[in-house]
């Protein structure tokens, strides 16, 4: 029988441990965490909700709502797609919902939902999970993974890592060989001190353009602004599609922001018909 371990308790580490069972019930597959509990993000996901996927059924589409990667991920999106999502939600007895703007949720409209999903098929499938149980080292005798823990090591034939945002992962995958590209923050708000936003918090728009400045960057979208500067969707994504560019800027940029998303001369026309009117 071949032993599988993996390492963290997360999303895709308990999808990997089911998926592989399930695929292939002679292995021998536990998951080792080293938090106290497992599936801590899935609880906070979507708002308490868990945005399960987005309804876009082409990979060549689905691909461009990603920062980066979008090359690496159209061959993986040809293996397994959003439909493929949706179908394994409901061949594991979670229908889901899709919402007017594609999101797509479970019916229960609560992420615990996905939560017992995970951990009931993991207790069916007799796949043990080890909580308390940060993987502090690997190393490779032979055929085998040497994996440590504070409490005890294990040894395994194939070994998958599925750690999330773990510095001290990443260090280890290093020294195992392979190369990992430096993080930096994405997904983040603004913080701005201007005079022209003063007074305005809470105040938001429905359709802003928000342009970093001498790039070609900007995205669309609801913006809003708040104690510290500027936030919403529009932002969030500006600063994930320039994540790599404003790291390199140490933070300090300007952005332009287009309260109507129009230009000059068609907002001067709607101007002079409403003054017609
Ligand atoms: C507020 C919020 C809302 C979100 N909403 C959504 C959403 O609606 N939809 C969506 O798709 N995504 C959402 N995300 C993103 C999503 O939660 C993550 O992308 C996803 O949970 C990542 O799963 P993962 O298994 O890769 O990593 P993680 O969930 O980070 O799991 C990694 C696990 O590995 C463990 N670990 C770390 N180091 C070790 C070690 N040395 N040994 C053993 N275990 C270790 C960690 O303790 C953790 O439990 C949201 C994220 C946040 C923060």
């Amino acid at each position: 029988m071949r032993q599988v371990i993996i390492v963290g308790g997360g999303a895709a580490g308990f999808f990997t441990a089911i998926n592989a069972k399930e695929m292939n019930p002679s292995l021998d597959i536990i998951i080792l965490e080293k938090g106290r509990e497992v599936l801590q993000k899935v609880k906070v996901s979507g708002g308490g909700r868990c945005n399960v996927t987005h309804a876009c059924f082409e990979p060549k589409e689905l691909v461009t709502f990603y920062p980066r990667g979008e090359k690496e991920l159209l061959g993986p999106f040809h293996q397994f797609m959003t439909g493929d999502t949706c179908e394994w939600f409901s061949s594991h007895g979670i229908p889901l919902k899709i919402e007017s703007d594609q999101r797509v949720f479970p019916e229960s409209n609560t992420s615990q939902t996905i939560i017992d999903c995970f951990l009931e098929k993991t207790s069916t499938l007799e796949i043990p999970v080890f909580k308390n149980h940060g993987v502090t080292s690997v190393t490779r005798h032979g055929d085998q993974w040497m994996v440590n823990t504070k409490e005890e090591q294990f040894v395994c034939d194939a070994l998958v890592v599925a750690a999330g945002s773990s510095k001290q992962v990443w260090k280890l995958s290093k020294s195992l060989g392979h190369s990992v590209v430096d993080p930096v923050p994405s997904l983040f708000t603004f913080n701005i001190k201007d005079d022209r936003i003063q007074g305005l918090l809470g105040v938001s728009v429905p359709q802003a353009t928000v342009k970093l400045s001498n790039t070609s960057l900007e995205a669309t979208g609801p913006l809003l602004i708040t104690h510290w500067g500027m936030s919403g969707p529009a932002v969030l994504r500006l600063s994930a599609f320039g994540a790599r560019i404003l790291a390199e800027m140490n933070y300090e940029y300007q952005v332009e922001v287009n309260w109507i998303s129009q230009t000059p001369q068609d907002t001067l026309i709607v101007l002079q018909d409403t003054k017609k009117e």
